[in-house]
């Protein structure tokens, strides 16, 4: 033990010269951009721009970026975070919440907090068990773990300093994966679950003590109770008084947040309703506030200053969790000081930050749900095209989103905005709305179709073409224009989030496994690096003793990877979770060994089978959520039940109902499921492994 703490104290005495570790302060935030070698937030500092005014990489020598070290996580889950990185200490965060302080010029581990979140909490979050980075200041870093804890940890040394649980209802699958937002002495959380039957909050504690704060609720509760703050009176004007109470209202802030010091105002992005539909939710309309909204609020008080709704009346899952910008432009020749915010309903919106004023909204991809943003009412006008009430409707954006949490990069100087984007329409169609709210079921009442479901004449419409795109793209919100776009092969999310920097680079991983960098101007490749694990995150950038890193957290999962593609380096390499740094002169990144794919599934064991009963089975595969998290086919995040072993096979009911490997994250679903529920799934299992071997044999595997 006194080996580890001495080894400790030399390490940190060097690498942050014994002034304590993490001391992140206002005055360091303000001044962010003379230390450009650290960077102090997910999105680097107060404006998160997600930039780097490092230009010792540039489109001159990028082809020379290599490897500098690797960290591996030994996880094989999505990893979503960017990392900070405060005076050479490197600090994120990863599966459950797990939290990973290394050298940041070596990769040496100085310590890992593990938060030890129970096993049965792995069936909670919609999207894997994933998290987007901690918080960092005055000698604290702060995460919140998938448990909806949010810890207060020792920056030198890893230990728990204060924790507190911020909710309300255990039995709701209320769960936390953003990051912790810091403003005004105060330390800010938020949930997810929205497509599960919560209802949304934020929850602001002391951020030495630990203590309650304030919490300020995102969407209005049974109105036969009393109103917990006065917003909510406001609010409820706007939800049909005989809304679905029960099912929660949704409205979780599951993501970003910003903080202006100057104003005093936190930003908060509040995601979309539940159930997903407002016929379902709340059947005589209204907006519903605050769905799909950006709201300011003084830290100090938790009162709303101001809020700008995106989607009102949100049908279509168009949360307003993207990461906000704060920027300053010159518009019609008027200095503005903006928030910038790219969500997933295709709108690139400008607003003044004091005021919430909408300056611009234009679309920055495909959409036809609306044909505008109405700049003097701030609404959108929406397009018989989005409205799915009455049957199937090809929308764009799709549930996807075209951009949601991956981070996008936005250029101070060049008032550039770099934005991963996607373009997958969706077929919305009405779904049967339940009678009753029912704990871990899917709340989300819309069903999402193939696009053969949309009749023929319906192809197309609203000026949009049937296509499915993934790109980066670079836009200029002053004159509301993409400036180029770079379209990527394969499916949905292919593209992680973006970094750019002062050396006119653009940065991003991609699910294929590469680190690619890109010309900032023109959007040319410059350099394509294989990594070989599926990136999601964004990178970042930092430098040590002159030198310039660049690093990345690699490993694929969350919302969209519940299957690993052909072309994914999952597929090929499995999903090693790692830390990844690069420099220039690097050498070339040490690959996991391949994985061979040519072994047979096992005999499935015969089972008995009917063909309702198989049919039986795959409805309950959905309706338990079983495909949430194992695909309905081929490898995935967690095991693939249509390739399981005969031993698994015969434990199936003993870990399906009785939480055989609950410690794995895989918890009992005995609240949900019978057991004759489970022979239906099985069997269904059963004729897809069947199927599948039937397959491989006929294509001639051994
Ligand atoms: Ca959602």
């Amino acid at each position: 033990m006194s080996r580890v703490i001495r080894s400790l104290g030399v390490a940190l005495c060097a690498l942050a010269t014994c002034l304590g570790a993490a001391q992140v302060d206002e005055a360091r935030l303000r001044n962010a951009d003379t230390e450009p070698q650290n960077w102090y937030s997910v999105h680097r500092a107060q404006a998160s721009d997600h930039f780097s005014p490092l230009k010792s990489i540039n489109q001159d020598n990028a082809a020379d970026v290599g490897f500098a070290w690797q960290y591996d996580t030994h996880t094989t889950r999505g990893l979503e975070a960017s990392p900070v990185v405060v005076d050479g200490v490197m600090y994120t965060s990863g599966t459950w919440g797990v939290v990973y302080a290394v050298d940041a010029r070596t990769g040496k581990e100085l310590w890992k907090f593990d938060p030890h979140v129970p096993g049965k909490w792995g069936r909670r979050p919609c999207c894997d068990v994933v998290n987007r980075g901690v918080a960092v200041w005055q000698g604290k870093v702060y995460v919140a773990s998938t448990d909806a804890r949010l810890l207060a940890l020792d920056a030198a040394t890893g230990k728990v300093l204060w924790q507190q649980d911020t909710l309300i209802d255990h039995a709701r699958f209320q769960t936390s994966t953003g990051a912790p937002q810091i403003a005004g002495g105060k330390v800010i959380i938020g949930n997810g679950g929205a497509e599960l039957g919560v209802r949304g909050y934020i929850t602001a504690y002391d951020a030495q003590t630990g203590k309650f704060a304030w919490r300020f609720f995102t969407v209005p509760g049974d109105p036969a109770k009393p109103f917990e703050h006065p917003e909510m009176a406001l609010a409820s004007k706007t939800w049909d008084p005989n809304s679905r109470w029960d099912v929660g209202g949704g409205g979780t802030v599951w993501d970003a947040f910003a903080y202006d010091p100057d104003l005093n105002l936190l930003y908060v992005g509040v995601g979309n309703g539940s159930p997903h539909p407002r016929y379902a939710r709340s059947p005589n309309g209204g907006d519903n506030l605050f769905l799909a909204c950006i709201v300011a609020i003084n830290p100090d008080t938790g009162r709303m200053a101001w809020y700008y709704q995106t989607a009102p009346g949100d049908s279509w899952d168009y949360t307003a969790t993207a990461q906000m910008v704060l920027a300053d432009l010159t518009i019609g020749g008027r200095a503005r000081h903006v928030l910038m915010q790219a969500p997933k309903n295709g709108f690139y919106y400008v607003l003044d930050r004091a005021t919430g004023e909408l300056i611009s909204a234009a679309p920055f991809a495909a959409v036809n749900w609306a044909t505008k943003v109405d700049i003097k009412t701030g609404r959108p006008e929406l397009a018989p095209q989005g409205d799915y009430s009455g049957g199937p409707k090809l929308i764009y954006p799709g549930e996807a989103g075209a951009h949601t949490w991956r981070a996008m990069s936005y250029d101070p100087g060049s008032h550039v905005a770099y934005i991963p984007v996607v373009e997958w329409p969706f077929v919305f169609a009405p779904g049967p709305v339940p009678a009753h709210y029912r704990a871990g079921a899917s709340s989300t009442y819309e069903q999402v179709l193939d696009d053969d479901a949309v009749p023929a004449e319906q192809r197309g419409t609203a000026g949009v073409p049937i296509h499915y795109e993934d790109y980066l793209e670079a836009y200029d919100p002053i004159k509301q224009k993409v400036i180029w776009h770079r379209p990527e092969s394969g499916g949905p999310d292919q593209g992680g989030g973006a970094l750019a920097t002062a050396g006119n680079v653009v940065i991003q991983g991609d699910a294929a496994g590469f680190l690619n960098i890109y010309a900032a101007d023109t959007g040319i490749s410059l350099a394509h690096i294989n990594v070989g694990t599926g990136i999601m995150a964004a990178p970042i950038s930092y430098a040590i003793g002159g030198e310039q890193y660049v690093a990345i957290m690699a490993g694929l999962g969350g919302s969209a990877n519940w299957t690993f593609p052909k072309d994914s380096a999952a597929y090929r390499y499995g999903n090693a979770g790692r830390i990844v740094a690069f420099k220039l002169r690097g050498g070339r990144v040490p690959l996991p060994p391949k994985l061979s794919h040519d072994e047979l599934v096992p005999e499935p064991p015969s089972v008995k089978s009917t063909p309702a009963l198989i049919e039986r089975g795959k409805t309950l595969f959905e309706e338990a959520r079983c495909n949430w998290c194992h695909a309905n086919a081929g490898p995935g995040i967690v095991p693939d039940l249509f390739a399981m072993p005969p031993e698994m096979h015969s434990l199936f009911k003993k870990i399906v109902l009785g939480g055989l490997l609950e410690q794995n994250g895989m918890a009992s679903f005995a609240d949900m499921l019978s057991e004759a529920d489970v022979e239906a799934i099985q069997a269904y299992i059963v004729d897809g492994a069947h199927k599948r071997r039937a397959e491989q044999l006929e294509q001639g595997k051994p």
